[in-house]
This record gives C-alpha cells, sequence and structure tokens, in this order.
C-alpha cells in the first residue's frame, strides 16, 4: 500500500488549512498555515480559480489527508457509508472518526494520528482485554481502550496523556486520565467530528 513519505506541513498548506498533522506544534505560532497562506510550490501566484470539480476534489483530499488514508481504503468508507441508512456525508465523517487511531490522538494517547497508527502497530493497545494492532478498528459503544499492563506502554501513554493538550470536543468518549482508560459512551455526533470538511462536496464527486 502507497504511503505519503514528504512533509506533512505541505499537506495543510496545500488544502490551506490546518490538518492537524504535527501534534503540539500545530497549536503554536509555529505553524506554516498561520504564518504563511500560500500553496506551496512555484508559480503559486498564477493558478487560475478552481472549478466546481477542483472544490470537490480538494475537499475529498483534505479529508484523506486528515485522517491520513489513501485512495483504495477511502473508497471503502465511503461505499460503506453509502449502504448505511441516513445522509452519506455524515455517515462517512462519523466512520473516520470511529477509527482507533483518531480516538487515541483525540484523547491525546498519541501526539498525532500517524503516531497512533505507530502505537497501534506496536502492540501497546488494548481494547476490551484484548490486544489490538488494527488503526482501522472502529470503536463500538461500550468499548473500553487502555494501554497493555506492560509498565513501557503504560508509562508512554501516561506521559503523553500528561503532556499532549486535546483541543478537540469529544464528549463522547470517557477518559481517565489516572488509569489511563478510555470508555466510547456512544458514538460521536456530527458537530462532535473534528475534521473541518464540507462533506457533501465529497458525497457530489464520489457519487459521480
Ligand atoms: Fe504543520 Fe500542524 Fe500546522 Fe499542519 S497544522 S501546517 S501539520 S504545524
Amino acid at each position: 500500500m502507497g504511503k505519503y513519505t514528504g512533509p506533512s506541513c505541505r499537506l495543510c498548506r496545500r488544502e490551506g488549512t490546518k490538518l492537524y498533522l504535527k501534534g503540539n506544534r500545530c497549536f503554536t505560532v509555529k505553524c506554516p498555515v498561520t504564518k504563511r497562506k500560500t500553496v506551496p510550490g512555484p508559480h503559486f501566484w498564477r493558478r487560475s480559480k478552481m472549478s466546481k470539480y477542483g472544490v470537490q476534489f480538494r475537499e475529498k483530499q483534505k479529508l484523506k489527508r486528515f485522517y491520513g488514508l489513501m485512495e483504495r481504503p477511502f473508497r471503502r468508507y465511503f461505499e460503506k457509508a453509502e449502504q448505511q441508512k441516513g445522509n452519506t456525508g455524515e455517515n462517512l465523517l462519523i466512520l473516520l472518526e470511529r477509527r482507533i487511531d483518531n480516538v487515541l490522538y483525540l484523547l491525546s494517547f498519541a501526539a498525532s494520528r500517524k503516531e497512533a497508527k505507530q502505537i497501534i502497530g506496536h502492540g501497546h493497545i488494548m481494547v476490551n482485554g484484548r490486544r489490538l494492532d488494527i488503526p482501522s478498528y472502529l470503536v463500538r459503544v461500550g468499548d473500553v481502550i487502555k494501554p497493555v499492563a506492560r509498565k513501557q506502554s503504560m508509562d508512554m501513554v501516561k506521559t503523553n496523556v500528561q503532556s499532549y493538550v486535546s483541543r478537540f470536543d469529544s464528549q463522547w468518549l470517557e477518559l481517565d486520565k489516572d488509569t489511563p482508560q478510555t470508555k466510547v459512551l456512544r458514538l460521536p455526533a456530527r458537530e462532535e467530528v473534528s475534521a473541518p470538511i464540507q462533506e457533501q462536496l465529497v458525497v457530489e464527486l464520489c457519487s459521480k
């Protein structure tokens, strides 16, 4: 599977908004999106007004980059969202928000979603008492998430929870910072999704 290995901040500058890919730095004045408003690359001043397709395409790219997804897995989420009842755009955002790498990031278990993927891949996390190594796992109501009972994992997660500040409103999750253990109280509502996305544009593009 392909993977983007270039500079993270370039992705935010391309999309013209913060995608929160670099942990605490994203909340400081050092963030390049705060300092420079231009898109990366040469001749940026020559770029003309975007077409309707261009606007929709950029919104889809923004969504994929926010959650660190490549095209194929993203399409699978879209198909799943289409099969569910209700608004496809909202279903899509809620599905992505339920990914466990995103949940760990929201809870400050990791500095970024990328780091959360690594923590999960290295076997530091348990869900409902069982070790989990799949970053795409979708959390469900009642799931209990915590580090495995190993000093290294406990210490790492405790340090992260205390040093990283979460700026996201995640009232659907209940975190006990001392343990540190989290329970999924309910599924997130559309207003609680952390991605700054106009989902209708993504649906219009992906439904063509
Ligand atoms: Fe870089 Fe974070 Fe700012 Fe994005 S939000 S440009 S990743 S510092």
